[in-house]
């Protein structure tokens, strides 16, 4: 095989104790827990999981986040990551559960308002979503996801979102079941499993720290675009 470009880089997240967790792709939840449904003003009691993706090389870790392009709206969302090790198609939620090697706490960064603009006129979420560096995200941890415990977002010290991973209308097994029925999934997917309420703008010069459970936090700090 003779590469005509240069290939691209490879992309990876760390792992806490050392070693990195080569990323095949993302995917995101969208509406996961009850009281952030209400505040996009939807009702969380009757609606299915959906599902939107990220490319990988949205992929980030801690420090710098410049501010991106093409917004006045940038928002924060904490969210609890599973790292899968292994995939599948049509999986009962029992055989999803088994695909989880790590979880992390990531925030789903998201240009609200190209989102708006999207749910309004009916268009895909790609540029609300997709922008690089819009997916934060801490050191992974092997093993089982947590199940219970607070998901925090704080902005310089400031609690912004606090919630229970109990609080997940859809469980991680359900989620990547339900995943699974749309995508084949496969070892490296990456998957973002949804906020609780309380997400709100970001700004240059802000530092956001994220916690999920007893995962390894996450800190960031926007700075002004280049
Ligand atoms: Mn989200």
């Amino acid at each position: 095989m003779t590469l005509v470009i240069a290939a691209p880089q490879l992309i990876s997240a760390p792992v806490e104790g050392g070693g990195d967790f080569p990323v095949r792709r993302i995917y995101c939840v969208g509406r996961n827990y009850a009281d952030h449904a209400r505040e996009m003003g939807a009702d969380p009691t009757r609606e299915a999981p959906f599902f939107f993706s990220k490319p990988r090389d949205a992929l980030a870790g801690a420090g710098a986040i410049p501010y991106p392009q093409a917004t006045i709206d940038l928002h924060h969302e904490v969210e609890l990551v599973l790292a899968l090790g292994a995939g599948g198609a049509d999986l009962t939620p029992e055989a999803a559960q088994a695909c989880i090697w790590g979880a992390a706490v990531g925030i789903d960064l998201t240009r609200r308002d190209l989102q708006a603009e999207a749910k309004s006129k009916g268009r895909p979420w790609d540029t609300a979503k997709g922008f690089d560096a819009s997916a934060p995200m801490g050191l992974i941890r092997k093993g089982p996801a947590p199940q219970a415990g607070p998901i925090t977002l704080s902005v310089n010290g400031e609690t912004r979102q606090s919630g229970d991973l109990s609080d997940m209308i859809w469980s991680c097994a359900e989620i990547l079941s339900h995943l699974s029925a749309l995508f084949e999934l496969a070892p490296g997917d990456l998957v973002f499993t949804g906020t609780p309420a309380g997400v709100g703008p970001l700004h240059p010069g802000d530092r956001a720290e994220a916690r999920a459970g007893d995962l390894p936090g996450l800190q960031i700090t926007i700075t002004p675009r280049a």
